[in-house]
This record gives C-alpha cells, structure tokens and sequence, in this order.
C-alpha cells in the first residue's frame, strides 16, 4: 500500500500517498467482491454454455425421453408389420388357395402407400426428428391399409366358404390327431435310408395307440398294409382329394372300403408299422393324384398363429420319419 505516490507541484516532489485502516479495508473489501463477481458470472456463462440452463436441461432429458418412446414405436410397428405380413402369407396360402380364389399380391396389399409427401408438417422439426415421425405416420397408415384389405379378404373368405359348404366339409381341413408335427412336406433326409428324397406328408408325433380321425366327409378307399407305409388308411373325399394315414397299428372294428366317414370319426390307431425310424403318424393330402402339402389344408383346424408355427416347425427339421 506504500507504492501509490502522488505529485506535490509546489515542492516538485513524490510524496507517498497514506491511507487510514477503514479505506485500506474498504479498498480489500471491494477488489474482493469485483473478483468474486466476475469469476461467478464466467462460470455460469461457461457452465450455462455447456451444460445449459436448468430449463434448457429439463429440456432435454424430455427430448430424450420423447426419442426413446419413439424408437419403441417404432420397434412395435416393424413387429406389426411383420405380423401382418405373415397373416397375408396365410391368407394367401392357406385360406385363398384352398377355397380357388386369387391371392392378392402384395403390390395390392401395399396399394396407395408412399407416393406424394403427406407428411410436409414434420419439415419444421430438426432432420432426425422429422424423419422418424414421418416413418412413423406412414407405416402406421401402410399397417391400417393392410388391415383393412385383410379384412376384406376373410369376408370374401367366408363368403366363398358358405358358397361351398358342401366342398368344405369334404376337404382334409382338420388335423388327423391331436399332436405336434415333428417333420413337414417336401425334400427331407430319410431316417433310415440316409439320403434326400421327396417327403409326401407330415409327421405327426404319436404314441402307438394313439386315436386318429378322419380330416374330411368321405369313403374309405383302402385299409391294408402297402410296403413301406405299412398299415395305412385311405379315403377319397371327392372333388379330387384324397388323405393317407400310415404306420397305423390297427384299424377301427368293423371300417372296410365303401364304408362312409364324416370328418372326425375314428378310424384307426397310430402305430410303428412299415419303415420308420420310431411310432408316428405320417399322413398325406393327395390332389388330383399328386402330394400336395396337408399343412396348407388344415384351416378349419388352425388359427394363422398356429399355421404359422407348425411350418415353423415343419420347416427347421431336415429329417422325416418317414
Ligand atoms: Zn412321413
């Protein structure tokens, strides 16, 4: 405090400037608090600029919190989406082709999807939120569309079913057993010859004695033993459609050929009978003379989900039981 000087022009001299104790301390006191001040409102600058105001961070954690919800629609509708797509596999497939009528392709399913830019409101947003609410708007339409198609199609479905009534109760459209399939149509590994050849039917697991229905209104073609498919039962149900139950143990008392089954009926018991690699019931849907797959005939027995998952299950096994 003895630097400071001031000059006296009458004696030409530096004389040091004396300060009492009360300006000494004042003096300390205010360069304290001009300090103090200045690094409080550098660091709120600095902290305001990096971290943000509070408003501005309850800001965010909504931001956030408003793309997480998103990204789980968003997650919900690829799963409709795909649902939906397997329901049109179905309906197609299944239902449609079994009762003659068109499949409706997907570019139908899809129609009116896309095209101009209905979803000009979200351009106000930044990019990213902009893009995933326009994604989200037009899926939801596209699955809504779909809906409504698929709608359509269960009631030309249902009326073309009523149509044909007396059709749809002769068709194989039930299962022969109430079991899970173990092995699907189509190219398989032969249990017991080893190689790749042409699987005609499903396998059904069952335990030897298990009961077996008939799948549709019919007469019985044949119940004897026939090579590999051992003990087996036929019956025609007209229209062209026939269905085999094979390795059969036994055949209902007093069931012989001409003898007229409705669907359900008892007719025989599942067995070990012929080549097979374990008792199993292996039945066939035949069309005109030809194999055709049983599972794409069971929709008056199965529900799209459980279609769905026995040819799942059809599908993933590499092997008949023959
Ligand atoms: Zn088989």
């Amino acid at each position: 405090m003895n630097n400071y000087f001031f000059y006296d022009d009458k004696e030409c001299e530096f004389i040091p400037v004396e300060y009492r104790t009360s300006e000494k301390v004042i003096y300390t006191l205010s360069l304290w608090i001009l300090c103090g001040t200045v690094i409080s409102a550098l660091s709120i600058s600095i902290l305001a600029f990096t971290v943000g105001s509070p408003a501005e961070i309850a800001l965010k954690a909504e931001n956030r919190a408003l793309y997480e919800q998103l990204e789980e629609t968003r997650q919900t509708i690829v799963k409709l989406d795909h649902k939906m797509s397997e329901i049109a596999n179905t309906d197609n497939e299944l239902y449609r082709t079994v009762l003659g009528i068109d499949p409706i392709s997907e570019d139908e399913r899809q129609a009116g999807v896309g095209g101009a830019d209905m979803h000009a409101e979200f351009d106000v947003y930044s990019a990213n939120a902009s893009d995933i609410l326009r994604w989200t708007a037009s899926n939801l339409e596209s699955i809504e569309r779909r809906i409504n198609i698929q709608e359509v199609s269960f009631e030309e479905i249902k009326a073309h079913y009523n149509e044909n009534k007396e059709l749809m109760q002769n068709i194989p459209a039930i299962r022969p057993l109430n079991g899970i399939i173990l092995s699907g149509y189509g190219m398989r590994r032969h249990p017991v010859l080893g190689y790749q050849r042409m699987h005609e039917g499903v396998d059904f697991r069952a335990r030897i004695g298990t009961p077996i229905h008939a799948t549709g209104d019919g007469v019985i073609k044949s119940t004897r033993r026939r090579g590999t498919y051992g003990l087996m039962v036929v019956i025609d149900h007209g229209h062209g459609y026939e269905s085999r139950y094979a390795h059969l143990s036994r055949i209902e008392d007093g069931l012989s050929p001409g003898d007229k089954v409705k669907r359900g009926q008892l007719i025989a018991k599942s067995g070990n009978s012929g080549v097979t690699s374990g008792p199993h019931l292996h039945y066939e849907v035949r069309r005109n003379g030809r194999s055709v797959d049983p599972l794409n005939y069971m929709f008056a027995d199965l529900t799209p989900d459980e279609y769905i998952e026995y040819q799942r299950i059809a599908d993933s096994n590499p092997y008949s039981m023959d």
